[in-house]
């Protein structure tokens, strides 16, 4: 049988004799990219199973609560990327129909917002461990005033 370019990795493989239309080689990454693209696809044109897929996430999040909230902050550098590609998505839809952006836009409801207010300034952050953590989950610094706007 004739090699193939993978759809996802862009080697060569030779498609498995059961499923001649296969664009995607066997390797373990390529293929959680082609689930990937088949339940984006999926959620895109089944409203059923985007509702259903919304009921699995908010279940799963009760059971784990303040799971996001770790994971943002172990890492930061992904907070950053997330915030200008959602940058990026409010630019490109207000270009497409110039109206105001809704009021919330966030991806995930467990993100958290600042409910206090900071004078500007800068700020030394410092992290606190230890047994005052309520929640080890919590990411929790102290900030000090260093210098006043
Ligand atoms: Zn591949």
């Amino acid at each position: 049988m004739e090699k193939r370019r993978c759809a996802a990795c862009r080697k060569l493989f030779h498609p498995r004799p059961q499923s001649p239309e296969q664009k995607f080689c066997s390797a373990s990454e390529c293929q959680r990219e082609r689930k990937r693209r088949w339940q984006r696809a999926r959620r895109a044109t089944d409203p059923d199973y985007r509702d259903n897929d919304v009921q699995a996430n908010r279940q799963w999040r009760s059971r784990h609560p303040g799971y996001w909230r770790a994971y943002r902050c172990r890492h930061p550098e992904l907070v950053i990327r997330n915030r200008d590609k959602q940058r990026e998505r409010d630019r490109a839809r207000r270009l497409k129909a110039p109206q105001p952006p809704p009021t919330s836009h966030l991806a995930n409801e467990d993100a958290s917002t600042l409910s206090f207010f900071l004078e500007t300034g800068t700020y030394r952050m410092i992290p606190v461990t230890g047994e005052d953590l309520a929640n080890e989950d919590a990411c929790l610094v102290k900030i000090a005033l260093v210098s006043g706007g």
